[in-house]
């Protein structure tokens, strides 16, 4: 078997942040990615704008050129492929990490789908993008039940009912409805998230508020038929028609994974990950988390500007001992 000083689990932006810092510091490192570079963004909507500017999103100090304040998902992938063309990863692509374990010889065993390897330190940085958060209603394993939106074209011309007011569903209601799709929100809350982006909030609250698109707020959609849609309101139970379901609900990150490898998690609903907040190590000495996997189910606290640190915190540690 292989041997590293530091095997990182993902290859999204802050995995690839850790590969700098250890190839800054001439660790004998491997990035194994279970998909594409950045498979995270490169799963985004096509026409997505980040909500952070350009220079928010660097890593390595390589600057990121964009012509506008803020790129969307063509660029960033643009900027990602060019850092590994200039730092030339030691990565393995489409490659899924499936366990990780501390054997008696204190070194990690990292088991993928393709083979093994051993590894002094292992960092897991696998964001949270890979499991929807699932309604549980009746109907939701209907193929015309979307809990990813990439584009507005299938929904031109179609009756759809977009789940949640977070940036996501805000978002594809706003770019459906602009291509001719005939719009419903279902909001469990009294309004929009305070969180979508500041421009894009008053474009929603307009189009609400002039009928253009169908808001039912502090409503939940109860079950999905192939032709329609059932919604539990305050004014009582309501079927309207429906052809496709955006179940933007939001993403979790795979706890289960976390607690194979012997990560503990908080006991409330957070499922916070334990670390130490300066090393960024879990409960298990050698084990480290870095980027958006560490808030749990808080998966708003941590993303890149404020995540991009961890790498230097890690590397800085490990390489310190
Ligand atoms: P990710 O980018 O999710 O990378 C994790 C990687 O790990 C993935 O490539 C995944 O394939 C891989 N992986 C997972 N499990 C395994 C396994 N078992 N084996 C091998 N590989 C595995 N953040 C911002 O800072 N600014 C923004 O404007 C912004 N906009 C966003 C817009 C959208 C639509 C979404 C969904 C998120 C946005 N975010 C934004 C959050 C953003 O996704 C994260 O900040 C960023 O991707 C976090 O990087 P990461 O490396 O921690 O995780």
């Amino acid at each position: 078997t292989e041997q590293y000083d530091l095997i990182i689990v993902g290859g999204g932006p802050i995995g690839l942040a850790c590969a700098i810092e250890a190839q800054k510091k001439n660790l004998r490192y491997l990035i194994i990615e279970k998909g594409a570079i950045v498979n995270s963004i490169f799963n985004y909507p096509l026409y997505m704008t980040f909500f952070s500017t350009a220079e928010r999103l660097e890593i390595g100090d390589i600057p990121f050129n964009c012509l506008a304040p803020k790129p969307g998902r063509q660029e960033a992938l643009e900027y990602y492929r060019n850092i590994h063309r200039y730092f030339k990863f030691s990565i393995h692509l489409f490659e899924k990490v499936t366990q990780v374990k501390k054997l008696e010889n204190l070194l990690f065993k990292i088991t993928t789908n393709k083979s093994s390897y051993e590894a002094k330190n292992v960092v897991i940085a696998i964001g949270f993008y890979d499991l929807p958060i699932l309604m549980n209603i009746k109907g939701e394993e209907l193929p015309k039940v979307r809990h990813y939106y990439k584009e507005a074209h299938e929904y031109a011309f179609r009756n759809i009912l977009v789940v949640g007011a977070n940036n996501s569903s805000v978002d594809a209601a706003l770019e459906c409805w602009r291509k001719g799709a005939n719009v419903t929100m279902v909001i469990r809350k009294n309004e929009i998230n305070n969180r979508v982006k500041y421009w894009v909030k008053p474009d929603i609250e307009n189009r609400i508020a002039e009928g253009s698109i169908t808001a039912y707020f502090e409503s939940n959609i109860s079950e999905i038929r192939e032709k329609e849609v059932e919604i539990e309101t305050p004014n009582g139970k309501i079927t309207i028609e429906n052809d496709f379901v955006l179940a933007l609900t939001g993403y979790k990150p795979d706890l289960t994974f976390l607690e194979k490898m012997g990560i503990q998690l908080s006991d409330d609903e957070l499922k916070t990950p334990m670390y130490n907040p300066e090393t960024m190590e879990t409960n298990i000495k050698g084990l480290f988390l870095a980027g958006v996997v560490c808030g749990g189910m808080q998966t708003h606290k941590w993303f890149i500007e404020n995540s991009r640190i961890h790498a230097n915190m890690i590397v800085d540690y490990i390489t310190y001992e």
